[in-house]
C-alpha cells in the first residue's frame, strides 16, 4: 500500500539493463570487449563462418544471456519475501531510473508528458504515482515507429512481438536484448514459484512457437511445442508418449486436451505442474482439467506486452503480482473492479510505463497465509470490452456467462452480444438437437439476469474467430464505459 491507501507492486531492473537503453552499437557505448553485447554484436556479424565456428562465437554471450536470466529469476524469487519498505524503496528508485530514461530518450514520452506538464522529478515516491499520465493502447498504437523506441536502438539487437489484436490492430511491442531477457525471467520465475526445476520437461501449446534457447537444447529445462493447430487427440497422444512434467497452455487450449483425453481414454501420468494462461481459467475449467488431467492448474495474467506479472497462490488465495518486475495499480478501492495499470520496470528499448491494460481486475489488502508478501489481486476479470453493461451501470464481464453455459457440455461454443443497453442476443454452436437445451439456458439467463434484460438465442454453424486472435466470447455495442465499473453479483 502507498500512503493514500492505495495499492501497488514492483521490481528493480539490473545495472545491466539500465545501462541497456543507451546501448548503440559495442564501440559506441564504450561496452568493453568481454561485455556480452559485444560479443553478441560480433557474433552476429559472423558472416563468412561456418555454422560450427558461428555457434562458438555465440557461446559466451548466450553463456552471460543465461547467466544474468538465471540472476533475475532468483533474484525474483528472493523478492517474495522482502519487507514491505525494502519492496517500496526499490519500486521507487527503479521507478525513478525508468521515468528519467523514457523522458531522456524516447520521443513518445517526452512528447506525453510535454504535453501533460509533468517531469521525471516530480516523483518522489510511489505516492506520486498518480502525477505520471497514463498511455493508453490506442495512444501506443498511433505512434510511428521511432517515437516509441529509445534513441539509438540497435535494430540488428532486437526482435519483435505482436498482440493478439483482438480488440483492433496488434500493437508491434520491439524488445532488445535486455528486455527479452527480462521478459523470460519474469515468466521463468513464475513456474519455480510453484516448484518448477530446471530439469523438467516442459509441454507449451501455442499458436506461434517460441524461441529455443541454449540451455534447452543441453537439456536444461527442455521445452517441446505443439501448434493450436493441431487436433487435440495429437497433444494428447503427445502428453502420453512423453509424459511432460509441466504443461503450459491456455484456458481454452487446456479444456480441448482434457477433452481429448477423456474420450480417447489415453492413462495419463499426471504432470506435476498445469500453467493456465491468454484467458480467464473458470472454475468448471479449473475443476474439469483436474478431474481428467490430475493436476489442478494455475492461472498466471500477463500481457505480451510486458510478459506475465499476476499468478494463483497455491494456497486458492487469489494472485500475487510480481512486485520485483511490475508496478501494478488498480484504479479502484480493494474488491471492487477497477482498470488494470501495469509498469514494466525492466524494460528500456520500448518502455511501458502506467499502461492502461484495458483489463478489469480487484485488488486484495489482506495477507496471504502462504507467507508471500507481494500485493495481491483477488480477481482479474477481464476486459472492458468483454462485458456486458447493465442499465444501472453493472457489469457483467465473461466470466459470469462462462458459469452459466459451461454446465452445458454439448455447447462447442457460445458468444454474447450486447445490441442495446437492455438486450442481448446469445449464439450458439451445438453439433446436434438436444432436447431442452435452449429451454435450461433460457431458463438460467432468466434466474442469473436481473429484471428487465432480454435475450434472444440463435442457433450458428460456427463462430469465426479471426486468426490469431483470442475469441471474444463477450461483446458490446455499446462501446465501453469506464465509469461504470461495479460487477453484477453472480
Ligand atoms: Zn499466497
Amino acid at each position: 500500500m502507498d500512503p493514500q491507501g492505495r495499492w501497488v507492486s514492483i521490481l528493480a531492473p539490473s545495472r545491466l539493463q539500465r545501462r541497456r537503453a543507451c546501448v548503440h552499437s559495442g564501440l559506441e557505448s564504450g561496452i568493453q570487449p568481454m561485455n556480452p553485447m559485444f560479443l553478441s554484436t560480433i557474433s552476429q556479424a559472423g558472416a563468412g563462418l561456418s555454422a560450427r565456428q558461428r555457434t562458438a562465437a555465440r557461446m559466451p554471450a548466450a553463456c552471460w544471456d543465461g547467466w544474468m536470466t538465471y540472476r533475475l529469476i532468483k533474484r525474483g524469487l528472493a523478492s517474495s519475501h522482502w519487507s514491505a519498505e525494502h519492496l517500496r524503496r526499490t519500486q521507487e528508485r527503479a521507478l525513478r531510473d525508468l521515468l528519467v530514461h523514457a523522458y531522456s530518450h524516447v520521443p513518445l514520452y517526452r512528447s506525453l508528458y510535454d504535453d501533460a506538464g509533468f517531469r521525471p522529478e516530480h516523483v518522489r515516491s510511489l505516492a506520486d504515482l498518480d502525477a505520471i499520465p497514463i498511455l493508453t493502447k490506442d495512444r501506443l498504437k498511433s505512434a510511428a515507429p521511432h517515437e516509441m523506441l529509445s534513441d539509438g536502438t540497435d535494430a540488428g539487437d532486437c526482435t519483435s512481438v505482436h498482440t493478439s489484436g483482438s480488440t483492433g490492430s496488434p500493437l508491434r511491442i520491439v524488445l532488445g536484448t535486455g528486455d527479452r531477457r527480462w521478459q523470460r525471467a519474469a515468466a521463468w520465475r513464475i513456474l519455480f514459484e510453484h516448484g518448477f526445476r530446471w530439469t523438467d520437461r516442459t509441454m507449451e501449446i501455442r499458436m506461434t512457437f517460441g524461441e529455443t534457447f541454449f540451455v534447452q537444447r543441453i537439456g536444461i529445462a527442455p521445452k517441446d511445442w505443439m501448434s493450436i493447430l493441431d487436433p487435440p487427440e495429437s497433444w494428447a497422444a503427445r502428453v502420453a508418449e512423453t509424459r511432460p512434467d509441466v504443461i503450459v497452455a491456455g484456458a481454452g487450449t487446456l479444456h480441448a486436451l482434457a477433452e481429448a483425453v477423456e474420450s480417447l481414454g489415453t492413462m495419463l501420468h499426471p504432470p506435476r505442474l498445469i500453467i493456465s494462461d491468454s484467458e480467464t481459467l473458470s472454475a468448471a475449467t479449473r475443476s474439469f482439467v483436474r478431474r481428467v488431467l490430475g493436476s489442478t492448474p494455475i492461472d498466471v495474467y500477463g500481457l505480451v506486452e510486458v510478459s506475465n506479472f499476476a499468478w494463483e497462490c497455491e494456497r486458492g488465495q487469489g494472485f500475487h503480482v510480481s512486485a520485483d518486475s511490475h508496478i501494478v495499480e488498480v484504479a479502484a478501492p480493494p474488491k471492487t473492479p477497477g482498470p488494470l495499470i501495469v509498469t514494466a520496470l525492466g524494460m528500456r528499448t520500448m518502455p511501458i510505463i502506467r499502461y492502461d491494460t484495458g483489463d478489469f481486475a480487484e485488488q486484495d489488502v489482506t495477507a496471504c497465509p502462504c507467507g508471500r508478501r507481494m500485493p495481491r489481486l483477488s480477481r482479474i476479470l477481464g476486459r472492458a470490452v468483454d462485458s456486458v453493461r447493465l442499465p444501472d451501470g453493472r457489469r457483467l464481464f465473461w466470466p459470469f456467462f462462462h458459469e452459466i453455459l459451461a454446465r452445458h457440455r454439448q455447447l462447442r461454443q457460445w458468444r454474447v452480444i450486447q445490441e442495446t443497453l437492455r438486450s442481448l442476443r446469445l449464439q450458439i454452436v451445438a453439433p446436434t438437437r438436444h432436447d431442452g437445451l435452449i429451454e435450461h439456458i433460457e431458463a438460467d439467463l432468466t434466474k442469473a439476469l436481473p429484471a428487465g434484460m432480454t435475450w434472444t438465442i440463435e442457433r450458428v454453424d460456427h463462430i469465426p474467430v479471426p486468426a490469431g486472435a483470442k475469441t471474444r466470447m463477450v461483446t458490446s455495442q455499446l462501446g465501453t464505459d469506464r465509469q461504470s465499473t461495479e460487477e453484477y453479483p453472480s
